[in-house]
Order: C-alpha cells, then sequence, then structure tokens
C-alpha cells in the first residue's frame, strides 16, 4: 500500500470539494479505478517518465500515473475548483506531483521538465481537445519534448486522427497526425463509464513521434487546407485556392490531377507541400 491508495474515494473528493462538473470545462470525470488504471497502464512504462496530464479535474488519473510509477506527474488544470482537492494528493507525494493552474492553451510545459525524458497522458476537456492535440503536433523542433502521448477524444475525433486515405475520416488532421506521428486507437469507453456521461462514445488514442516526410508544416498544413476544403472535387479544382500554377504544383508533386483530396496519402500532401514551397 502506498501514500496514495489510501486516499479517500473519488466521490467524495467531489462532494467535499463541490466540483459539480461544469460543461463549458469539458468535465466528464473518470472514477473507475479499474479503469484509470488501464490508462495508466496503455501509457507503458512509467519509470523514470515524468508524465504531463492535462485537466487532471479530482485526480483520479492523477492518482493512477503515480500508483503505476511515473517518476513525476506535471499536472496542468484551469478550473480552481479542483486545486484543493489535487493538492491533497500532492500532500501524499509532494516530490513527484506538481499541479500546475492554468491553460493548457497557453501553457509550456517545457521549464517543467528540466530536460527528463516526458510523455503526455490525458482524458482530455472534448471542447480543447483538437487544438491542443494540433498545439503538441506542431511543436518546433522535432522530434518533440515528449516521447508519446495517449489521449482520450470522443470517437469521431479518434477516427479522424488515426484514419486512412480512401476513408470517410481521413482529412486535415489524419495528415498532421499521420505526418508527425504514428496514431492507433487502443480502445473505445462508453458513455456510462464518465461523470457526467457523455452524450458520445470516447476512444483511448496512442501517438509515437515519427520522422516525418520532410517539408514546412505550414506549407502542409495550407496544402491540405486547400485540398480537403473542397474534398469531393480534384485535385486541379481544389488546389486552385493557393493561388499558384495548379498544373504545374501537381506536376511537381508527381500526382494525378484528377484525384480528389482523400485519395492522397501523406506522403503526396509532402510533396505538394515541397513543391508549393519551390514555386511561392
Ligand atoms: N482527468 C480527469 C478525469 O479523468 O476524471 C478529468 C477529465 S475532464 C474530461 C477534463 C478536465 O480538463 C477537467 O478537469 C477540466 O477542468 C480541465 N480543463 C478544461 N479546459 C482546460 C484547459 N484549457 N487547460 C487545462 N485544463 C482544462
Amino acid at each position: 500500500m502506498t501514500a496514495i491508495d489510501d486516499l479517500p474515494p473519488l466521490r467524495e473528493v467531489i462532494r467535499r470539494h463541490g466540483l459539480a462538473a461544469r460543461r463549458s470545462l469539458g468535465q466528464n470525470f473518470l472514477l473507475d479505478l479499474n479503469l484509470t488504471a488501464r490508462i495508466a497502464r496503455s501509457a507503458g512504462p512509467l519509470d523514470g517518465i515524468t508524465v504531463v496530464e492535462v485537466g487532471p479535474g479530482p485526480g483520479g488519473l492523477t492518482r493512477a500515473l503515480l500508483a503505476a510509477g511515473a517518476r513525476r506527474v506535471i499536472a496542468i488544470e484551469r478550473d480552481q475548483r479542483c486545486l484543493a482537492a489535487l493538492a491533497e494528493i500532492a500532500a501524499r507525494d509532494p516530490a513527484r506531483l506538481a499541479i500546475v493552474a492554468g491553460d493548457a492553451l497557453k501553457v509550456d510545459p517545457a521549464p517543467y521538465l528540466k530536460g527528463a525524458p516526458a510523455r503526455i497522458v490525458a482524458n482530455l476537456p472534448y471542447n480543447v481537445a483538437t487544438a491542443l492535440l494540433v498545439t503538441w503536433l506542431s511543436v518546433e523542433p522535432w522530434p518533440p519534448w515528449y516521447d508519446s502521448m495517449i489521449l482520450m477524444f470522443q470517437r469521431e475525433v479518434a477516427e479522424r486522427i488515426v484514419a486512412s486515405p480512401g476513408t470517410k475520416s481521413y482529412g486535415r488532421l489524419s495528415v498532421l497526425a499521420g505526418w508527425r506521428t504514428h496514431a492507433r486507437m487502443l480502445f473505445d469507453v462508453a458513455p456510462t463509464a464518465f461523470v457526467p456521461p457523455p452524450k458520445v462514445t470516447s476512444s483511448l488514442v496512442r501517438l509515437e513521434p515519427r520522422t516525418p516526410f520532410p517539408c514546412d508544416r505550414r506549407a502542409l498544413e495550407r496544402v491540405s487546407q486547400a485540398a480537403f476544403g473542397q474534398r469531393r472535387k480534384m485535385l486541379r479544382q481544389s488546389l486552385r485556392t493557393l493561388g499558384v500554377d495548379t498544373q504545374h504544383l501537381i506536376a511537381a508533386s508527381g500526382l494525378d490531377p484528377a484525384a480528389r483530396a482523400e485519395e492522397i496519402p501523406v506522403e503526396g500532401y509532402a510533396a505538394l507541400a515541397r513543391a508549393l514551397e519551390e514555386m511561392v
């Protein structure tokens, strides 16, 4: 038994600190210890790893990450009401839990890491989940400060992240995620596992940084935005919004001008981005 194991049940913590869930903060809490332990296990061995957790809330997953042996957990929480509850966990293990009060979209975790190997593990607030993921996928320089991300999303968003070309879910987010990471779905979580239950099923996703096909990130975003902005049109039509000689751009990229956005693999978008850079 560790100092973490005999903390009071999460329901009691929520009641005592008045943590009624707020939709505006994307609050859907996980109170099932088996599930939080399973998420922590999905993050792989945590010895020697500093975990950055966004949105610890009342601290269910935070406890699981500490119990799983994380060297440290840096927990970034925007809701001031949760801070006292989190402080109770930190009091049991002050050297391993640091609570950062603030908006994860604005906090740079790097200074807290001091160069230690880091991993992002979070049951994300769904209202800012995509924005947070895009921020982490856009980190410069690459490889980033984390070795992997284990993140809970709404299933529909998770499907877009891991989508392959030729599927309905394949889009700009799949291109960015596929360019910089190997992303895969781990498991689904039913709405009933959360308090309060969200309207949709959730999915845990693992993203591991990879060596990207060489190209500039902004150019990649420009070409994928243009192509998927008119996803049913052929490239020779949809890429016109870029304001360059489309015929030359597509030829230089080695792509078929009659292909549509969802047929182009990530490598093809990288080729388009390189060709665009040379033309502007
Ligand atoms: N980790 C807890 C759990 O699994 O039970 C809570 C997860 S809940 C889905 C999302 C958490 O993110 C909430 O505690 C919420 O207050 C917090 N949050 C929302 N927006 C945030 C932001 N911009 N930065 C940091 N935390 C945020």
